[in-house]
């Protein structure tokens, strides 16, 4: 369904994102159709709404990727699936004492969360058993670290023998909207996903679910996904922009403009006001030197680069969060 739309008041929309009102469809798509020319005003808009909850803190946080290369799924963005021909690192789970050498090293780049992904469709109960071990070692020796754990499609059991070890976090990307899924993968459903960000919650510990922007999506696919985050309200919101891997399926996918990918960050903070955002995989590739603006919706970035791409190193991040007005997170 497209809806025309409508002409948008700011200053309506940041009064009713603060009283926890949820934004009309039409409002939606304006904040993602603003003129290119006025972007200024949708991001002070945004900062305004960003500030009453973040400050002007911005979180960073290290990804470590625990198993690469080897999934059995088929999401198309994806350089890890089974048809994926890209030419990334291909190697099992790592071991409890290389992931634990990870969080030492998330904490030296000044990360206050560190992120396990595995490439896998979900965990068997070795791997629940394995990274249990890894969550209690890391939570021992580094306790203010927080632990975020991304293994796939995941059971409420699951989930909670994870919390019982130390993990605060489980990252399952919801990726776009449920017309727009089959598109992308045809592996697992899109309501696979919702199962396990509402098996996470069930089991207590908070989610972390976002998704990617750019994928030849349509403006009311990138609305469907806010409104479902919302729905979910989900702690945490990783916002990607597609970084097209050659090898994938999506190799060839046109970027979007910056302006573009600036206004879905804005779109998902106004949407998810309280929830903590975070500026994910292609930001530098999609956004280049206007990465200082995106600050204005989000509170978190990512440090030392993606799962298979590279990103900025954490020296160059402090330096855009601090010439930007923000200041990074410290414990
Ligand atoms: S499930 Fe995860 S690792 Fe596997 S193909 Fe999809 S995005 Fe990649």
């Amino acid at each position: 369904m497209v809806l025309a739309t409508k002409p948008v008041d700011l200053d309506q929309v940041v009064s009713d994102a603060l009283a926890g009102k949820e934004l009309e469809r039409e409002v939606a798509l304006g904040i993602l159709r603003y003129p290119d020319e006025r972007l200024d005003e949708l991001l002070e808009a945004t900062l305004a709404v960003r500030q009453r909850y973040f400050g002007r803190r911005v979180k960073l946080c290290v990804l470590n990727n625990i198993q690469s290369g080897i999934c059995p799924e088929d999401c198309h963005y994806c350089s890890q699936s089974k048809i994926s021909r890209a030419d990334i690192p291909v190697y099992k789970l790592k071991p409890v004492d290389s992931i634990l050498a990870g969080a030492r090293r998330a904490i030296e780049s000044g990360a206050q969360r560190y992120c396990m992904v595995a490439s896998m469709r979900g965990p068997n109960g070795a791997v629940i058993e394995h990274m249990a071990e890894a969550c209690q070692r890391i939570r021992k020796e580094f306790p203010t670290l927080e632990l975020c754990l991304s293994l796939g499609l995941m059971s409420e059991e699951q989930a909670r023998v994870l919390k019982q070890a130390g993990a605060g976090w489980i990252n399952h990307n919801l990726n776009t909207s449920r017309r727009f899924y089959p598109k992308i993968c045809t592996t697992h459903t899109f309501d696979d996903r919702v199962r396990t960000v509402e098996n996470v919650r069930r089991a207590g510990l908070s989610t972390c679910c976002g998704g990617i922007v750019g994928m030849g999506e349509e403006d009311d696919d990138i609305v469907d996904l806010a409104y479902e985050t919302r729905r979910l309200r989900v702690d945490s919101l990783p916002v990607n922009f597609l970084h097209p891997i050659p090898g994938t399926p999506l190799e060839h996918t046109k970027l979007l403009t910056w302006q573009k990918c600036l206004k879905a960050a804005c779109l998902f903070r106004l949407m998810n006001p309280a929830t903590e955002i975070r500026a994910a995989g292609g930001r530098e590739l999609n956004l280049g030197p206007h990465q200082d603006k995106v600050l204005c919706a989000v509170n978190s970035i990512f440090v030392n680069g993606y799962l298979t791409t590279p990103g900025m190193a954490y020296e160059p991040t402090v330096r855009l969060i601090e010439q930007a007005g923000f200041e990074p997170e410290v414990d």
